[in-house]
């Protein structure tokens, strides 16, 4: 999922070339070769809930590439004009038509090999009743014990989840922030 390199100038079209701009950076940036324009790219965020029912976790199995068909908790790229919560209330119910309350940020990964930051909420659901958009194949509640960690699509929702479940073994949610090789 490493995102390709820009051809094209946004501005005027024209193709680009791999440099230092002259101001100083002292990264390559794609660089217009007729108007000079410089393409910063920075990490791009995801974000998603754990939505939680009682003892039960709510998993979403994929309809889309990558990873169809594997077991996720809905997440998905945050959109320009709305805050972390508000994306990944959005994600919740586009991917899971679920209903529930946002409660705290509970996991903040890193993952510097794709550029991207992904930050999940808890949620708590208030309807054991899904409607999943087109994006998601089958909406479900896992108690623990159900939970298929072996047909998980993302690293970062296994390590969202083992603290989860680490979490409450505790008697205690809190924050957690760490990175992903
Ligand atoms: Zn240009």
């Amino acid at each position: 999922m490493q995102r390709l390199p820009i051809k094209h100038c946004r501005e005027c079209g024209t193709s680009v070339r791999y440099r230092l701009p002259d101001d100083g950076d002292t990264r390559e940036r794609a660089v217009c070769t007729e108007c000079a324009t410089v393409h910063y790219e920075n990490p791009l965020n995801v974000v998603g809930t754990v939505p939680v029912l009682g003892e039960r976790v709510l998993l979403c199995k994929r309809n889309i590439e990558p990873r169809r068909g594997k077991w996720t908790l809905p997440a998905g790229f945050m959109e320009l004009g709305e805050t972390t919560a508000q994306g990944a209330a959005r994600e919740t119910t586009e991917e899971a038509g679920a209903q529930f309350e946002i409660e705290d940020l509970f996991t903040v990964m890193s993952v510097p090999r794709v550029g991207q930051v992904h930050l999940y909420y808890r949620a708590r659901l208030t309807s054991d009743v899904f409607d999943p958009g087109h994006e998601t194949l089958e909406a479900r509640l896992f108690h623990e014990h159900e939970i298929p960690w072996d047909e998980l699509a993302f690293r970062t929702v296994r390590e969202t989840l083992q603290r989860y479940f680490a979490d409450r073994q505790a008697g205690r949610f809190g924050t957690h922030a760490f990175d992903i090789d």
